[in-house]
């Protein structure tokens, strides 16, 4: 089954890993994530560097995850970096590994070195993808929108023509505020966007590494959450029980409220994630039911 008809069927539950540097670390993480059966994500997406690395060791993490595990995989695109004919040899990749789905991005900018130039902005490599082979094409968004954009309107209409140009399903970047997403999910709708969204949920259960990613990517942290990590900052399993706890209570709030899916931003941590899911797949099996029962 595609990525777009699972989201006629049920609420989705997808996790995102990134490939880890040594053979080591990719031992680590496919033993942690087959270790863990009993989560039974709808996919898993792997992340690739920006500036062309990394293509080998994503290709094989991806291929590990979609033919010995037999899970849905993605495959992240960032394109700044990367020519055409690099794009093409990767698809090819993928296609040689059955991965059928990939996330057309832009990537950052890398500071002192110059994009290729052969893909500016996320839309145009979602057109290439789209006229080079059968796969299906998601797009990453922004609900405080993106740190480089002026304001939500341009935002929205550059979501739009990746839309147009083959993206069927996005991603969001992750938040700590839901409201953020649901005054987000109105403004889609207004623009007439009615593709499914999957929100992006990150467990914080380490102070630093969120003020770094939330200072870079411009995401504004409520109250709440900043009172979790200046209070256990210093406590590593205080920090990550409430971490997981305030993770959970976002999860259990947007599903509640209809979202099409949610992506968690797993950092590698398999266990995090099975404490998440034991926490809350019955909501997730709940709307399969539902939504079986409607048809
Ligand atoms: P775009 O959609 O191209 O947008 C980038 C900016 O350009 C926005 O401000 C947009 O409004 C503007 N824009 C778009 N089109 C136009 C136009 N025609 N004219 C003028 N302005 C325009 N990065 C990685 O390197 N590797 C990863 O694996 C990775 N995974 C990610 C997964 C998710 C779910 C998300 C949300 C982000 C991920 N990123 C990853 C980060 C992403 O590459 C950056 O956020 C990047 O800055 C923007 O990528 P984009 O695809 O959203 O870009």
């Amino acid at each position: 089954m595609s990525l777009k008809d699972i989201f006629n069927e049920k609420t989705v539950f997808s996790l995102e890993v990134f490939p880890p540097r040594t053979a080591q670390g990719e031992d680590n993480l496919i033993n942690s994530l087959s270790g863990i059966k009993s989560i039974k994500p709808d996919f898993i997406s792997i992340t690739l560097g920006a500036g062309g690395s990394q293509n080998n060791s994503a290709i094989d993490l991806a291929s590990t995850i979609q033919n010995d595990l037999k899970i849905p995989t993605m495959a992240h695109i960032p394109g700044l970096y990367r020519s055409k004919a690099d794009v093409t040899e990767f698809l090819q990749q993928l296609n040689d590994h059955n991965i059928k789905n990939v996330l057309a991005l832009r990537g950052d900018h890398i500071p002192d070195q110059q994009p290729v130039g052969d893909f500016k902005y996320a839309s145009e490599l979602a057109e290439f993808i789209k006229q080079h082979g059968n796969f299906d094409i998601s797009g990453a968004c922004y609900p405080q929108k993106h740190p480089e954009s002026n304001n939500f309107v341009d935002d929205t209409l550059h979501l739009k023509e990746k839309i147009d140009n083959g993206v069927s399903h996005l991603i969001t970047q992750m938040i700590f505020d839901n409201q953020a997403f649901y005054d987000f999910r109105e403004r889609l709708q207004l623009a007439g966007i009615n593709i499914p969204v999957e929100v992006g949920i990150m467990p914080c259960t380490n102070r630093n590494q969120i003020k770094r990613i939330t200072e870079l990517s411009g995401i504004e942290m409520p109250k709440k959450f900043v009172a979790i990590m200046d209070r256990y900052a210093d406590n590593k399993e205080a920090m990550r029980d409430a971490g997981i706890a305030y993770a959970i209570d976002q999860i259990v709030d947007l599903v509640s409220n209809g979202v099409d899916g949610i992506h968690l931003y797993t950092m590698n941590n398999a266990e995090n994630a099975q404490r998440i899911w034991d926490a809350t797949h019955t909501l997730f099996e709940a709307t399969s039911n539902q939504l079986q029962k409607s048809l």
